[in-house]
């Protein structure tokens, strides 16, 4: 990968970082007191912080690309929420699924049995993030990765870490660069969604419940949020929870309320819910079911949720899909553009070619089952392994293939807790932030907030910080 396209350094990185050893270490202690930091999970300690991951200097990113994914956001967001408003396409691209992967059968459980009881009525909040590589051969297009429509983290450190490489910049003399760091409003915006959120309420003694993990390690991510929102409504209160907690103490009282710890719930918000782990037991469904049957305002709702599946975005990429949402045809030009090549494997002529394609050149693709949160994908000639092997059975109808998009190299120095500053290869991935809030009948808000990059050797295959893969990073517009 090392020969493949490069863009050049923001700035010119010095053969021997040595000479950098003062703002490092200087820049180590910025991140430390201005919450770029993780709690350490070899050895968890509540008390403690250490750095989060980060690249030193911001990546090159072409300011043309970064514009277009800012300006189709909006787009994207209203195309969620017509997916996920939309029984019939998530039905249709949703059976087969279902009925092999056992979480995504969980969660359409849940969906059908509001569906069937009556949706309720009130609105569902999306607060999405929509991610990006730029692809190979000329570098200068951008391709979705993905859109995360639950526990859509990183607003908050993308904002502080975008601060820390300003202070990096300056302190190297770099004044001049300065202008090409693009202002970020990603926590503000994401703590506005819920703010309006929790307005729609209308009972300002209701909290904003943060449905958290058992062990929380992105905890100043999450932190900053909280602190941001009593900073812009001092009246909203946040209090967080697990999924636990919920499934022994709510309960929805005669209005549908839902109550826990004698708080009354306006806002839903996730920040876990997103993988098989976090549901210990059928308690823990229960509870879902029971949040999403209550009056309070979900982020996501159930319906938002399947629609940020690997199994709807690849629906979505087949010929004539995004057209039945958009009947203006610049919408669906601007989402076509930004999608790479998405197949099935289902029974059926596309991906009996899909499975041929694949173990024949499995370097060419990524094998994706229905998960979140990071490391669960197929890379290389593993690809051709796990698809010899499913191929006989249902099971294969639970995976999606996608082209794999071969990003631009540049060069870095990537600063981790315990280790020494390092010189490497690496390659971006950025994500733009979305909010959207309405109901069946209307969107009654629709913004881009604000954006993220992360960043990775460029010898590694994911990019997730909190899984353990990447760094933080912002963007360096050129
Ligand atoms: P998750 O829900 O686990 O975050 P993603 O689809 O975002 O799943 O994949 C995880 C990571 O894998 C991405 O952040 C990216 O670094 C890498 N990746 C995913 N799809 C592709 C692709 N098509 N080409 C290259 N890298 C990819
Ligand atoms: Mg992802």
């Amino acid at each position: 990968m090392a020969d493949g396209p490069r863009l050049n350094s923001c700035v010119p990185i010095p053969k021997d970082i040595e000479q950098l050893k003062d703002v490092i270490e200087k820049a180590k202690d910025w991140a430390l007191m201005h919450g770029v930091g993780i709690r350490n999970k070899k050895e968890f300690n509540p008390d403690a912080l250490q750095i989060v991951p980060f690249t030193f200097f911001p990546s090159a990113f072409p300011r043309k690309e970064f514009e277009k994914a800012v300006k189709i956001q909006p787009i994207l967001n209203e195309l969620i929420h017509r997916v996920a408003f939309c029984h019939s396409f998530l039905e249709e691209n949703l059976k087969d699924t279902i009925q092999v992967d056992e979480f995504t059968g969980n969660l359409y459980k849940i969906y059908e049995t509001v569906r069937q009881e009556g949706i309720n009525p009130t609105n569902s909040l999306g607060v999405l993030r929509s991610d990006y590589l730029l692809d190979h051969p000329d570098c200068d297009k951008i391709k979705q990765v993905e859109i995360n429509t639950i526990s859509t983290s990183l607003s908050a450190m993308g904002f502080v870490v975008a601060q820390l490489q300003r202070f990096i910049l300056q302190e190297l003399g770099h004044y001049d660069k300065l202008k090409n760091l693009p202002e970020n409003r990603a926590l503000e915006g994401v703590c506005g969604g819920l703010i309006e959120a929790w307005k729609l309420f209308k009972n300002p003694k209701a909290v904003i419940l943060m449905v958290i993990e058992d062990v929380v390690y992105n905890i100043c991510d999450q932190r900053f949020h909280e602190f941001r929102i009593s900073e812009l409504s001092p009246k909203t209160r946040v209090i967080r929870r697990t999924l636990t907690d919920l499934a022994q103490r709510a309960t929805l009282d005669a209005d549908k309320n839902l109550i826990i710890d004698n708080e009354v719930v306006a806002v839903v918000y996730y920040r876990s819910a997103y993988e098989p782990l976090q549901f210990h037991s059928q308690k823990e469904w229960d509870a879902r079911l029971l949040a999403e049957r209550s009056s309070a305002i979900k982020c996501p709702s159930i319906h938002y949720h399947l629609a940020g599946t690997k199994k709807v975005q690849q629906a979505l990429a087949r010929p004539g899909a995004v057209e039945q949402f958009f009947s203006d045809p610049e919408k669906v030009t601007a989402v076509r553009d930004v999608f790479t090549g998405l197949y099935s494997l289902d029974f059926d002529e596309l991906g009996e070619d899909a499975v041929k394609k694949a173990i024949e050149k499995p370097e060419r693709y990524v094998l994706k089952p229905q998960r979140e949160g990071g490391g669960n994908n197929i890379y290389g000639e593993k690809i051709r392994d796990v698809i010899t092997k499913i191929k006989g059975s249902r099971e294969r109808t639970g995976w999606i293939l996608m082209d794999r998009i071969v990003p631009p190299v540049q060069e870095n120095i990537i600063i981790r807790a315990s280790q020494p500053a390092a010189r490497t290869d690496t390659v971006s991935e950025l994500g733009i932030f979305g909010i959207i809030i309405g109901d069946s009948n209307e969107i009654i808000y629709n913004k881009q907030v604000g954006h993220m990059l992360r960043s990775k050797e460029s010898t590694a295959d994911e990019v997730g910080v909190s899984a353990g893969f990447g760094a933080m990073d912002s963007p360096y517009l050129y």
